[in-house]
């Protein structure tokens, strides 16, 4: 008997990788992807004259499975660490460097300098108190269903709440600590919590388990070059990736296409296709390029995290992506930067205040804005993925899975449970929907614009 094709829907990095991975194994493969490119939430653009990536740009270096997928694709010798420079927060009444030795923002070492100056003498006191308080006693489940607000408010004070956590959570999460749930936020932190019953050894035990050095790493030109060699890739291995093609159905053996059915074995790389979708978020990324001689001073490090509250500043993060990256390194005084806006400013205003928030938050005078390019992105980020269901439904992985970010996307795809499922002599795939779910309605608010200024 002829062995069912599989058949991928999502082209993101989760769908590309799975492809690679069936491809590699001997399968037929046909990827579906409803939008005209590859990629999904990684996408290279060009600003200045300079490639730069407007979605994912880095992956956590933990478990190593991105650095294993570059060095199968021959990018391995592209890997990079970004520069060890701090970040800032941008904070009333003045800016401050991030500590160092912090996790999630909390501090690990409430006293020292960089905390006292960021949180004043008598805030780094309150936050060493964690030492003295009676330790919390709960089981990690119990501790992970907190915020993470609540928490560390208790534990080490409002001022290292405000001042230090809730502009990291910001930025990463595009919420605030006090509606943060622990677990979501880290899980790892809510075991180390129940074990060590303080905060800050328990943020340092999990800084410590992962690896020395950086957390993240890079590739030189662009995150986007993954995406580019696991296409051509697929070419070589001689699977099809379909664009425009739009699946409005999906179950464990057959896909539904521009009302067609295609039978096969089918793995869902779509987020919101499968299993339940509960938020959604929007977050546009400006990436721009610059003429400033004095950002050549990198005046606050590798970026600025943008405290909630704080005046006179329309974007929530900024990256001095020119010193962040040695590949994006300045020219001529020309800096690339990417700032995050949770609403973003429409067009006709859009370099005047990309010039005021650069200005404002590096503190740079001569800053001129040369080109921006931005882009929308709508994340499905509370995926609860489909539960055991009677009847099998199709492999899931990638953010459909409830998984984000590279480094859990990859470990899985790559991982034993789905090759074995891939394997035509493999098990049950690891995790399935309910049969025939359908296809949610899903549409992706994204703009992509392009505004190129004299
Ligand atoms: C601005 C930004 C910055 C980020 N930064 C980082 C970072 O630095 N490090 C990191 O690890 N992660 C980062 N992430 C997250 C990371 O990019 C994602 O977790 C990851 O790329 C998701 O990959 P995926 O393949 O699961 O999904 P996606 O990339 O979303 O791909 C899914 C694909 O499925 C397609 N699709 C959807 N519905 C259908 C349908 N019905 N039929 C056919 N195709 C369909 C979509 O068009 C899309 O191409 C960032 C995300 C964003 C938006």
């Amino acid at each position: 008997m002829t062995e069912a094709p599989v058949i991928v829907v999502g082209a993101g990095i989760g769908g590309l990788a799975l492809a690679q991975r069936a491809a590699s194994l001997g399968r037929t493969v046909v990827v579906l992807e409803r939008s005209g490119r590859v990629g999904g939430q990684i996408e290279l653009a060009g600003v200045g004259g300079r490639e730069i990536d407007l979605g994912a740009e880095s992956f956590a270096v933990r478990g190593g499975a991105g650095a294993e997928l570059l060095d199968e694709l021959g990018l391995g010798d592209e890997l990079t660490l970004p520069r060890p420079a701090a970040a800032w927060v941008h904070a009333d009444p003045r800016p401050y460097p991030l500590p160092a030795t912090g996790l999630l923002g909390i501090p690990t070492r409430p006293l020292a300098s960089d905390v006292r100056l960021a949180l004043g003498l008598p805030g780094a006191i309150r936050a060493a108190a964690d030492r003295v308080l009676p330790r919390l006693r709960a089981g990690a489940d119990t501790i992970g269903e907190r915020t993470l607000g609540e928490v560390v408010g208790r534990r080490m004070g409002r001022r290292a709440t405000e001042r230090l956590v809730d502009p990291v959570v910001r930025g990463v999460y595009s919420a605030r600590a006090a509606d943060l749930r622990l677990a979501t936020a880290s899980p790892q932190l809510a075991r180390a919590l129940a074990e060590h019953g303080r905060l800050a050894p328990a943020a340092a035990a999990v800084r410590a388990s992962s690896p020395a050095g950086s957390a993240v790493a890079g590739v030189r030109g662009g995150i986007g070059r993954l995406v580019a060699a696991l296409a051509g890739d697929l070419e070589r291995l001689g699977a099809r990736v379909r664009l425009g093609a739009d699946v409005t159905a999906v179950a464990a053996d057959h896909v539904v296409v521009d009302g067609q059915r295609i039978d096969g074995f089918v793995v869902v790389a779509a987020p919101g296709l499968v299993g339940e979708v509960t938020a959604r978020r929007t977050i546009t990324v400006v990436a721009a390029a610059v003429r400033s001689r004095e950002l050549d001073a990198a005046p606050r490090g590798t970026g600025v995290l943008v405290a909630p509250g704080a005046r006179g500043i329309t974007a929530r993060a900024l990256t001095h992506s020119s010193v962040k990256w040695s590949w994006l390194a300045a020219w001529d005084g020309v800096h690339l930067l990417r700032l995050s806006y949770d609403v973003p400013p429409g067009p006709e205003r859009l370099a005047g205040v990309v010039a005021a928030d650069v200005a404002r938050l590096t503190g740079a005078r001569d800053v001129e804005v040369l080109d921006v390019v931005t882009r929308t992105w709508t994340r499905t980020v509370g995926v609860r993925p489909p539960g055991a269901a009677a009847v099998p439904g199709p492999l899931v992985v990638g953010e459909a899975s409830g998984r984000s970010g590279l480094a859990a996307i990859l470990a899985h795809v790559r991982g034993d449970d789905v090759v074995r499922a891939l394997d035509p002599a493999g098990a049950v795939p690891a995790i399935r929907a309910p049969a025939g779910t359908p296809a949610r309605a899903h549409t992706p608010r994204t703009i992509d614009e392009r505004t190129s200024l004299p």
